[in-house]
C-alpha cells in the first residue's frame, strides 16, 4: 500500500478494502478508558481467520477494548518496514479519530 496520496484520499481506499488486503500490517487501538493503559498492538495477520473478507470499515468499527469494552478512541494502521517488527520508521495512517499519535 502506498501512503504517499493525501491521508483521507488514502483512508477511505483502504476502508474499504478487506483485511487480508493488508496482511503483515498492524492496528494500533486506544482504549478511549485512561484507567485501561492505552494502546495495543494488533497484527492483522492474526484476525484473518475470523474478518479475512471483511471490509477494513467493518473491523474498525468492530473493535472493543478487552477489558472495559469500549469502542476504540482511535485506530491506526501500520506498515512494518522490518516485516514482523514494529520500528518508529513505520509508515502509518490514522483510520479512526484525531490522529493524535500513539503516545
Ligand atoms: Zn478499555
Amino acid at each position: 500500500m502506498a501512503f504517499n496520496r493525501s491521508q483521507d484520499v488514502e483512508r477511505r481506499h483502504v476502508l474499504a478494502r478487506p483485511l487480508h488486503t493488508f496482511s503483515g500490517h498492524v492496528l494500533q487501538v486506544r482504549c478511549p478508558t485512561p484507567s485501561c493503559g492505552g494502546v495495543r498492538q494488533l497484527w492483522i495477520d492474526a484476525l484473518l481467520g475470523r474478518w479475512g473478507e471483511r471490509p477494513m470499515n467493518k473491523v474498525v468499527a468492530t473493535l472493543r477494548c478487552t477489558h472495559c469494552l469500549q469502542p476504540a478512541a482511535w485506530v491506526m494502521l501500520r506498515r512494518p518496514v522490518y516485516p514482523g517488527q514494529l520500528r518508529q520508521s513505520d509508515l502509518t495512517l490514522v483510520l479512526l479519530g484525531g490522529g493524535l499519535g500513539p503516545r
